[in-house]
């Protein structure tokens, strides 16, 4: 198989220049840390002859704008939102002897980017022969400080190999360049006006500084940028940039050294503004040297604690490094930012959050970083208030409605059958914070928070779904979309019922708890939330009474109507009309038996006991033919419950296609950002799919089998204040306690003791 990149263990390299996958590479070499995020861009920030996304983010900024719909109606999201393309700080604009640097034109070489994930830090290094005889080496080291949520540095080396140049460096700060968005493609930005009003620009000796206003959300944004180098310099302030700019005489052997220490700061409409913080914070943040080391050691102890590792394929290992390189990068940190479907790699989605978070992102935080599952988990219930008010808006008089996708907690889908009707968000959150109290047993988290989250949505569930006398008196959910968006607005989708039905059962649970264990907290929140003394009991009577749609011939149809919808083989549909939803009209795709991604496979995967082994195999088979994997979210799921019913080419075949979705560029849209929700979903198929891993009747449960082509592999899990290794390879499996308590687990269903 051709890759990309070479296949290494730490790194992803790219040797000479490749004009043409230019944006895609600006995905893949991305820095950020959960706050800024900023695009591989070349630091020259253009090529000749190449296409070139810049982005440069910061988690949680957006702008806003009224939705035009062409026909309203009562109950439609109002706004748009979109993450800011803030000012770009990360340029360095090299001229020698009036010649601009530019790998579309100049003379360079030699030229590798190498994006290290252990150092976690964008490497660049090029020779340059200028049109005037000099020869130039040049290196440049970019990084976005993964413990100080403000800064982000980059490091420029000159050296003169042979004949000398007068050499100038602009390092400006200026607004970005917004790509034009694709108004015919809904998994791109639609094309708005993003660019954010300049408001101050000011020099201050080796610091330029610059703010920014966003027009409709009262954001303003600031970002200072220091120099430190013997470089002569000046600064020139334009209408709506600033610009250092730098000027050495260079000779064979000479040497040059500029540092930028970059700092932003974000402010919204009630908080003061961080004008001065951020020139403090640039002016004194740590050197480059000592950034870097914190860096390396934040990583190094982040690699140990996951402990991933497959010997016997570099290739897929290097996926999964990637993968989980970038989540770590994109996720917000202090419970005020999510993280978004692209992470903070691209203005795909417009930067929205989806179910991806809790259903595919926050696993693999839970079980490596809990801390930050918890951070993810209360910045839903920071947006707690603005549920109720949708779930009102949507004729709920009791409840909370999570948006299907939003910055601030507005919901901002314009497309109400694959949006809004998507109620199993409000299920995948519930499950993920029943998960969360399994795997870490915080009861101050449940009852603070989750237990709140849990109620409010049960409550949605009760109050949307009724008694059924057509299906004898069960519990039905009728007109809603389940993960799968080519069957929109149908009733009984399993997958929802099922989550719908655990978060029933959660919110009965937690309230039984709390009351026994922290009775004056649950006072205080029935006494918040109007909490009445009959509801928990009328959840469980739904979750009891919940109705299923019954299998035929043993498929169990995904809905009510998917097994009365026209087939359409997937091996009727020509290559280029993929994905379909590019191609064909949404009723000529909701009026067929075709999925965008994996739904009842996903509810196979969580709700498993409910399934005989028959079961999942036939309806593995089944569900295998006629999804498309339109939705990057699919393949993994598929190679879980591959792995689970022993289909041990197919889990691979899924699971290396999931692993290196975004280096190999399969969706063909890395360009606008890369997966996040498929990058966790790897993470997933390796400890979920072939680990097994799982938490059976309260006690944390493996059964690994290890595929043929791997010799070995093994991850660590964090688990009630314990970190466990798990080792498997074709003889079975072995465990280890690296840190904690003893504890029992299960192994292949046998109680093994680790101390
Ligand atoms: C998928 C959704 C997902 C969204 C954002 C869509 O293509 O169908 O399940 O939430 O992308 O990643």
């Amino acid at each position: 198989m051709e890759y990309r990149y070479p296949v290494e263990g730490w790194k992803i390299s790219e040797e000479g220049f490749r004009p043409g996958e230019l944006r895609e590479s600006e995905s893949v070499f991305a820095l950020a840390n959960g706050f800024i995020g900023m695009r591989g861009n070349l630091e020259e920030q253009t090529a000749e002859g190449a296409e070139t996304i810049q982005g440069s983010f910061l988690n949680g900024v957006f702008d806003a704008e009224p939705i035009v719909y062409g026909e309203s109606a009562y109950g439609y999201a109002k706004n748009h939102e979109t993450i800011c393309n803030v000012m770009d700080a990360k340029s360095l604009i090299l001229i020698a002897d009036g010649e601009r640097l530019d790998l579309g034109k100049s003379n360079v070489t030699e030229q590798r980017r190498v994006l290290d994930m252990r150092e976690g830090t964008l490497d660049r290094q090029l020779v340059w022969e200028t049109e005037k005889g000099c020869v130039l080496v040049i290196t440049m080291r970019r990084l976005v400080s993964l413990t100080r949520m403000n800064l982000a540095a980059t490091r420029l080396l000159v050296r003169c190999l042979d004949g000398s140049c007068s050499l100038e460096l602009e390092s400006p700060l200026r607004p970005a360049v917004i790509a034009e968005g694709d108004p015919n493609d809904p998994r791109n930005a639609a094309g708005k006006d993003r660019r954010l009003l300049c408001t101050r620009r000011e020099v201050q000796d080796s610091v330029i500084a610059m703010q920014q206003k966003t027009k409709n959300t009262g954001f303003t944004v600031n970002c200072a940028v220091d120099h430190r180098g013997e470089i002569l310099f000046a600064a020139e302030v334009g209408e709506d940039s600033i610009l250092w700019r730098g000027r050495v005489q260079m000779k064979t052997g000479d040497y040059i050294a500029l540092d930028k220490s970059i700092c932003y700061t974000a402010s919204g409409r009630d908080e003061a503004d961080s004008w001065e913080e951020a020139i403090e914070g640039s002016r004194k943040a740590p050197s480059f040297d000592v950034l870097a080391d914190e860096q390396r050691a934040y990583l190094d102890a982040f690699w140990k604690r996951a402990g991933i590792s497959i010997e016997g394929d570099d290739a897929l290992l290097q996926g999964l490094r990637f993968n989980l390189f970038h989540l770590l990068q994109s996720v917000g940190r202090d419970g005020r930012r999510n993280i978004a479907a692209k992470g903070l790699t691209g203005e795909g989605y417009e930067g929205h959050t989806f179910w991806d978070t809790e259903a595919y992102i926050l696993p693999v935080f839970l079980y490596t970083e809990p801390e930050l599952a918890k951070k993810l988990l209360e910045n839903r219930f920071s947006i707690l208030p603005k549920a109720r008010e949708r779930a009102r808006v949507m004729g709920h008089p009791i409840g909370a409605l999570f948006p299907w996708r939003t910055i601030d907690g507005e919901e901002c889908s314009a497309y109400f059958p694959a949006g809004t009707a998507q109620v199993h968000i409000d299920g995948d959150i519930a499950h993920a914070v029943k998960e969360y109290w399994q795997a870490t047993r915080n009861l101050d988290f449940l009852a603070e928070t989750g237990a709140e989250i849990l109620i409010e949505t049960a409550r949605l569930y009760r109050d949307l779904g009724f008694f059924s006398e057509e299906k004898g008196g069960r519990f039905v959910i009728n007109c809603v979309t389940g993960p799968d968006e080519y069957n929109v607005m149908v009733n009984n989708n399993v997958y929802t019922n099922s989550v719908a039905e655990e978060n029933l059962r959660s919110a009965a649970a937690a309230v039984e708890l709390l009351k026994k264990e922290r009775p004056q907290a649950f006072a205080k929140l029935a006494d918040k939330i109007g909490l009445q003394e009959n509801e928990a009991a009328s959840w469980l009577e739904a979750a009891e009474r919940m109705y299923y749609p019954p299998a035929k011939d043993g498929i169990v149809p995904q809905d009510d109507g998917f097994l009365d919808r026209k087939p359409w083989p997937l091996d009727s549909i020509p290559a280029e009309k993929h994905p379909l939803l590019m191609h064909y009209h949404g009723l000529t795709i909701y009026r067929h038996m075709v999925c965008k991604q994996a739904d009842l496979i996903l509810a196979m995967i969580l709700f498993g006991d409910r399934y005989t082994e028959e079961e999942k195999k036939k309806n593995f088979a089944f569900y295998d033919s006629v999804t498309t994997h339109d939705s990057s979210l699919s393949m993994a799921v598929f190679s879980i419950l591959a792995a689970q019913i022993g289909e041990m080419q197919k889990a691979c075949d899924y699971f290396l296609s999931s692993a290196r979705l975004d280096l190999d560029n399969i969706h063909h849209n890395t360009k606008d950002g890369l997966h996040m929700a498929n990058m966790a979903g790897t993470w997933i198929g390796m400890t979920r799919g072939f680990g097994g891993m799982r938490i059976q009747n309260d006690t944390l449960s493996f059964a690994p089998v290890c595929p043929p082509q791997w010799k070995a592999y093994s991850f660590c899990v964090e688990f009630r204040g314990r970190s466990i290794r798990v080792r498997a390879d074709g003889n079975g499996a072995s465990y280890q306690l690296l840190r904690g308590e003893p504890i029992t687990i299960l192994s292949y269903g046998e109680e093994v003791r680790l101390s």
